[in-house]
């Protein structure tokens, strides 16, 4: 099943380095999810993509993990969004944004609540970039992960009604390797 490039990691190994080009293309618009079993998923309708380094890739759904699936140096944040893109080439591209709690956050108190996916997303676009894997089965191979360095924030509320659902949904962080994980 699993091979020797999994996820997720731990990202404190990163090198600062010049990072590919990111180009996030979403257009505002509001999607609603269903219980899938292990996280709340939300598919998405077309017209949503990336451009990573030059390839292209349509968001097709995202998704929640709490606590978060990647840690910083060890540190876990409150939840991680996963936005899924594909292309026509096969390739899968997954954005990784890390949520932190607090108090005063914008945004829906339940995070089933439909909310435009645009703000799902931080300002800015420095990111941690590796290659992995799915984190549910079939774990595929060969997924270029993006995870977002800036931070989203959420109320309480949100990762307290996840959590009652899910309970902890983070698959355990896997070997590194002798991959390299990027910053830039
Ligand atoms: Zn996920």
């Amino acid at each position: 099943m699993s091979g020797c490039s999994q996820s997720p990691i731990d990202l404190g190994v990163a090198v600062p380095s010049e990072p590919l080009d990111l180009a996030i293309d979403y257009s505002p618009s509001v999607h609603h999810g269903h219980d899938a079993g292990t996280t709340h998923n939300v598919p998405v309708s077309s017209g949503h993509s990336i451009s990573y380094g030059g390839r292209g890739y349509e968001l097709d759904s995202y998704h929640f993990h709490t606590p978060s699936e990647h840690s910083i140096a060890g540190e876990f944040a409150a939840a991680e969004i996963h936005l899924v893109h594909t292309n026509a080439a096969g390739d899968v591209a997954v954005l990784g944004v890390l949520v932190d709690e607090k108090e005063e956050a914008a945004g829906p108190l339940h995070f089933g609540e439909p909310t435009s996916i645009e703000s799902l997303l931080p300002d800015t676009t420095t990111h941690y970039a590796y290659e992995g894997s799915l984190t549910r089965p079939p774990y595929t191979e060969g997924v270029v992960w993006i995870v977002m360095k800036e931070r989203i924030t959420r109320r309480p509320e949100w990762i307290e009604t996840f959590k009652e659902q899910y309970g902890a949904n983070n698959r355990p962080l896997q070997p590194l390797n002798g991959r390299t994980v990027t910053l830039g």
